[in-house]
Formats: structure tokens, sequence, C-alpha cells
């Protein structure tokens, strides 16, 4: 087996281990830590009952590890190591290590809440900072201090300071590893670029190509770039006779597999990334880093995350560059100007501190932890954040007011999407809309199918498309178009062009939302408003899932209005809806005074949360005074009309 930096420092690590039950492991990307000290743990013997779980932050980095873990110990993958990721899983009663991301240990933390089978988790990439590794960490932490001393805990990086995490393990001892590495030249662009990210990432590779004979890794924010820049190379790697390789979270296993394996012929990867920390090439001599990345952010207007593409900090922009010194000096080409280097910020911001908490709070709550602020996180959330996502969970009817758990609740916590979409899905299937409102959910998740209208086309007035959609939603009628696409019919439609690959991946996510519903057995669906239409139901199906983003006309054919909560919207030119009173928000702009509402739905008083619509309590967790308080306000505008310490009845929790 070829030696590994890791390897020198293998038998303090267990020794370690062994006497304190936790350990912090830092050492470079490429120094062996993913692969070589899960079986360093068992051969020790330190899992003599359980399995020791693997946490990797992306899928690919789970498979990646277990298959070459497998294969350095010449046996097959799938007996005793194995893999668990969504939609795909290789292990057996027998696996003595297995590799999952978070959404499945979070899932095993809820049906096995202390985690019987397991004797070691490995916390990897940690410095990744995803709230589910930040979730994954304070619950496994409370296991080991409340119930199962013996559960052990490893937190292993190449970047994170050791300090905080060592201190927050009780003062776990931290063992440190030097990597080989060469040096890396770094380059900057001599002025502002002007082109597109890849027209800019296809240049680069033309720039560095002939100034190193390794392969070259190019870093892109997304699989959409990665295949425009790949066809951006066609032309010139055809010249160069040289191969280009996607590299990303979804790329079928062989695929994969392929690009990491060691090759002679010169390879350009182009990658998300996957390739920052989690997965080696060996053999780059090169980089060209685009600079920005896709991450989540809560976008307050919709009420959902949302993949925004941002700059990179500069310690992410380190790493990129020290991929391409791994096995002989390289080169790094960043698509930025030096002088705009220094107002990266210096370290990624962790997720916590930027998505929204409903979905993290209401596993919480499933797990046993009603109030978040007594969760021994390492990092803690902002108390305004918590108080938001608490409210909204107590909208959507997952909790009471005390914060705790309903039934619905619990429903809604093991569909393994937003609390909000989960929301929508029951309340589709509870009308008999099942499919249609996962289609939705998985609309309102994803990015918009629909590419900007081509020239010529009615673009802004009112929708007038083959689709037979006088819905007064526009949501609806994006639906209607991805049916009628579905079918075989046009793609074409005002707003925009249906882009086939997005609507397969919707149909996708749908149908997956639609086996995640099913393993809920719930029972089937009792159709007690048969008058009203399927647009109807889907519409109220949607207000209970955004009851907080309705909005009030200000007056009878204005087209501006006051969303609940005070902010001012205005209904775009894009909007279908034109009357009405109230009208729901799904897709809004930050405007200048008015926030825009690109995508609205008509709809009814009636269809309201059942308070009254003039006033409305709202509980609120206030995060000083620790406990909730009952605020009542004008529903509309904000204005506090009184807030008194909670001692109310359940029954003022939105009912069904
Ligand atoms: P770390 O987790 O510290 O970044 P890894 O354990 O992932 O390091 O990798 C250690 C070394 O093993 C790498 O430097 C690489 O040489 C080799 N390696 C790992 N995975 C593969 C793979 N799938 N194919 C070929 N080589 C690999
Ligand atoms: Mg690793």
């Amino acid at each position: 087996m070829l030696s590994l930096p890791i390897d020198a420092v293998l038998p303090e690590i267990v020794t370690q281990l062994r006497a304190r039950g936790t350990l912090v492991l830092r050492a470079p990307t490429g120094a062996g830590k993913t692969t070589r000290v899960p079986p360093a743990l068992l051969d020790a013997g330190l899992a003599s009952r359980g399995q020791i779980v693997l946490l990797e932050p992306r899928r690919i980095a789970a498979r990646a590890a277990a298959a070459r873990m497998a294969r350095e110990r010449d046996v097959r993958l799938g007996i005793e190591i194995g893999y668990q990721v969504r939609f795909d899983s290789r292990c057996a009663r027998e696996t003595r290590i297995v590799a999952v991301t978070e959404g499945i240990l979070l899932r095993k933390l809820q049906t096995d809440p202390f985690l019987e089978g397991v004797d070691i988790v490995v916390f990897d990439e940690f410095h990744e900072r995803n709230l589910s590794s930040d979730l994954a960490l304070g619950m496994v932490r409370r296991v080991q201090q409340e119930v199962r001393p013996d559960l052990k805990i490893v937190v292993m990086s190449a970047t994170l300071d050791p300090g905080p995490i060592a201190a927050y393990l009780g003062g776990a001892p931290t063992v440190e590893s030097l990597g080989r590495t060469f040096p890396v030249s770094i380059e900057y662009l001599k002025q502002r670029d002007r082109r597109s990210i890849t027209e800019a990432a296809a240049w680069g590779v033309e720039q560095v190509f002939h100034k190193t004979d390794g392969h070259i890794l190019v870093f892109l924010p997304g699989v959409g770039e990665i295949h425009k820049t790949s066809r951006e190379l066609e032309e010139f790697a055809r010249r160069q006779q040289v191969k280009i390789w996607p590299l990303y979270g979804d790329l079928p296993p062989e695929e994969q597999d392929q690009v990491l394996a060691p090759s002679s012929q010169r390879k350009i990867v182009l990658a998300t990334n996957v390739a920052e920390t989690s997965v080696t090439i060996d053999g780059v001599t090169a980089v060209v880093d685009t600079g920005v990345a896709r991450v989540l952010r809560f976008d307050p207007l919709v009420g959902l995350d949302r993949l925004e593409i941002e700059p990179i900090s500069q310690s992410s922009a380190d790493q990129r560059a020290g991929r391409a010194g791994r096995t002989a000096p390289g080169i790094c080409l960043r698509l930025w100007e030096e002088v705009s280097h220094r107002h990266r910020p210096e370290q990624t911001e962790p997720e916590i501190r930027r998505v929204d908490l409903s979905g993290p709070l209401l596993q919480l709550k499933s797990w046993g932890e009603p109030d978040a602020l007594l969760f021994p996180w390492f990092e803690p959330p902002r108390a305004d954040a918590v108080a938001q996502a608490e409210l909204l969970l107590h909208r959507l009817g997952a909790c009471d007011c005390n914060g705790r758990l309903t039934e619905l609740g619990s429903q809604l916590a093991q569909l393994p999407t937003h609390p909000r979409l989960a929301r929508l899905l029951l309340a589709g299937q509870q009308s008999g809309e099942a499919r249609r409102a996962a289609w939705l959910a998985a609309l309102l998740e994803e990015r918009d199918p629909f590419m900007r209208p081509r020239p010529g086309m009615n673009r802004g007035g009112p929708p007038v498309s083959a689709v037979s959609h006088h819905s007064q939603s526009d949501v609806l009628d994006r639906l209607g178009a991805l049916e009628e696409a579905e079918r075989g019919g046009t793609i074409d439609f005002p707003w925009g062009t249906l882009h086939r690959g997005s609507a397969s991946h919707l149909a996708r996510v749908r149908d997956q939302l639609l086996r995640d519903l099913r393993d809920l057995q719930l029972p089937p669906a009792v159709d007690d408003d048969s008058e009203a239409s399927t647009d109807e139901r889907l519409l109220r199906a949607l207000v209970t899932a955004f009851p907080d983003r309705v909005a009030k006309r200000r007056a009878v054919g204005s087209d501006k209005g006051i969303m609940v909560g005070g902010r001012g919207v205005k209904l775009g030119p894009q909007s279908c809806v034109r009357t009405g009173e109230l009208f729901l928000c799904t897709d809004v702009d930050a405007g200048q005074t008015d926030a825009i509402v690109r995508q609205a739905s008509l709809v009814l008083p009636e269809w309201l949360p059942p308070t009254s619509l003039r006033t409305q309590t709202d509980l609120f967790f206030h995060p000083t005074q620790k406990q909730v308080v009952a605020r009542r306000r004008d529903y509309f505008e904000d204005l506090i009309l009184s807030e008194t310490p909670c001692a109310l009845p359940d029954t003022d929790a939105p009912a069904e």
C-alpha cells in the first residue's frame, strides 16, 4: 500500500482516541485522513461492537471514500466497508465502516436517537460547516455526554482551526500531520474582467496549458457552467488532443471513478467545489479558479433558501490553489484582480449564519429537543433567526405555542424537504392533489426552468400561450406549462422557453417527493370539498405553506400591496394577477421602496389561517425573556398591539 503522510501519526490517533474518547485531526488535503483513519481505528479494535460512521459533506465524497478504502483493503465494496447516500446505498449487516452523508446521519439519529449500533462517528471536512453537520455534531456530542460515554467522536479537517472545536469537545487532544506539498505560483488578472464566467474559464485553460504538463483543474460554480465551459473548450481540446472531464456531485459513480483514476493522458477537469477538499485527483499541476461558488442563502422575501453564486473566501481560494501542488510544483490562475483579493472574506461564513433554521429546528424538536437555545451547538445560531424559524413552524402548525412538536409537525419532520414544502405536500395529499403539489414543491424549490423569452415573443403582457391558463396564478401557469410539455406539447411560453433538462430534473424531484410522501403511509385523502377545482385546492395548499407571504392590495385596482408583516410589495409586469384583494407572493425580488412580485397567485380571504384577518396573534420566542410571548398585531401592517408572556391554550394554533 502506498505510504501517505498520515501513516506516521496513525498510532498516536489510536492511542489518544482510546484514552480520551474524542479527537481533533488536522492534516492537509491528500494526507490520507479520509481513507486511512477509519480503517486504522477498526484494525486497532476501537469499534469492537458497532460501526464506524464516516460523515462526508457530499455524496460524491462518501462514495469515493468507501470505494477507496475497500480497494486499499482489497475487499468488495458493500460488505465490510460500504456507503449510504440518498438514492443509493451499498452496505450490509456486517458493514463495519460506513461512509454517509449528513442527511443520512440525521435520519439515523431520528430512528435510533442514541446511535445504538455505532461506536465511532468521524466528522470529515468539518471546516465546511454545513448546518446539517453542525446539527449532527451537537446531537452526537449530547448523546456522548448524557447517555453514551463510550461513543467516540473524531473531527477531521484540512483547514479548521483546531482550538475551538477541541475546546467544544471537552478539551479533546489534537493531532496534526504535515502533508507533502510543493510551491504553487499564483497569478491574477491584470484588470477587471467583463467576460462571462465560462468564457473566462475557457480562456484561463488556454493560458495555463503550455506552462505546465500535468492535469488542469478548473473550479466553476455549477453543472450548467461546467457544460458550457466544456462546449467552449471543445475545439481547443480537439486541437491539443486532450480530454475534458466534468466532476460534480451528481455525476454517475462510474464516471466519477474514471475522473479520479490515475491516467497518463493529460486531463482537463471541470469541477464544482467538490474538488476543493473532498476528492483528490492526482497529478494536477495547474488550477484555474473562477473564484465563485454556489452557496445556500436565506432569501427573506421568498421565505426559502436559494442557491446564489458568490465570491469564495480567501481560505477557499488557498485550498483550491493548493490542489496544483500535491505531486509537483504548480501554478494557479485566479480570474480576479490581486487588488480585490483582500476584500474577500478570510473564511467562509458557516451555513448556520446564513440559512433558514426552520428545517433544522423541526429536526431537533422531533429528536426530543424543543428548545434550540438549550441545544449544545458548536456555534449557536442568532437568536432572531431562531425566533423567526419558531414563528414559521408555529404558523405551519408544526409546533404548539410552547414550541413542542405537534402530530402534524412530526409528519413534516419525516419529509426531507423544507418545512414549507413539506406542508404543501401534506395539504396537497389531504385534498387529493399530491402529484401536482409535489410538482409545485419541486418548482418552488429548484431554479426556474424557464429561460428568458425569445425575441419577438410578447413580453410582459398577460400570458397568451397554447396552455389554457386563466388560473390567475403565475405558479399554476408554470405548472400547467410543465404538464403540457410533459405531454409532448410546446415548450415556448410568453414568460420564457422551458429548458428540457431542468424540466426533467424537476420531474425527478417531484417523483422523489411523492415517494417520500408515500413512505409516510398517510390515510387516503378525504375529499370534503368536492366543489373546489383542482387549481383552488392547490392554491389553498400553497397558502397553508406560505401563510406569511399573503399580500393585501392597498386599494382596489392598485398594483401595490402590503405583505403579512408590513413589507410593501408591487406586482411586477410579468405577473398575470390583475384583480382581487389578496394575492400570494412566491417569487419576490427586492425593489427600491416596494419589493417586486414576479410570481403571484390570486387568493381568497376564506383560505387564510382562520384567525381574524385584521388582527393576528403570533407566538414569538423572546430571545432575552427566553420564553414564548403572544404578540397580537395587525396581520398586514405589523403594528404591535400587545405583547404578553404565553399562557395561551393550544386552540390558538393555526387550525388544520
Ligand atoms: P485526505 O482525506 O487527507 O484529503 P485522502 O484519504 O482522500 O486524503 O487521499 C489520500 C491519498 O490517496 C490521495 O493523495 C490520493 O493519492 C489517494 N487517493 C484517494 N482516493 C483515490 C482514488 N479514488 N483514486 C486514486 N487515488 C486516490
Ligand atoms: Mg478527505
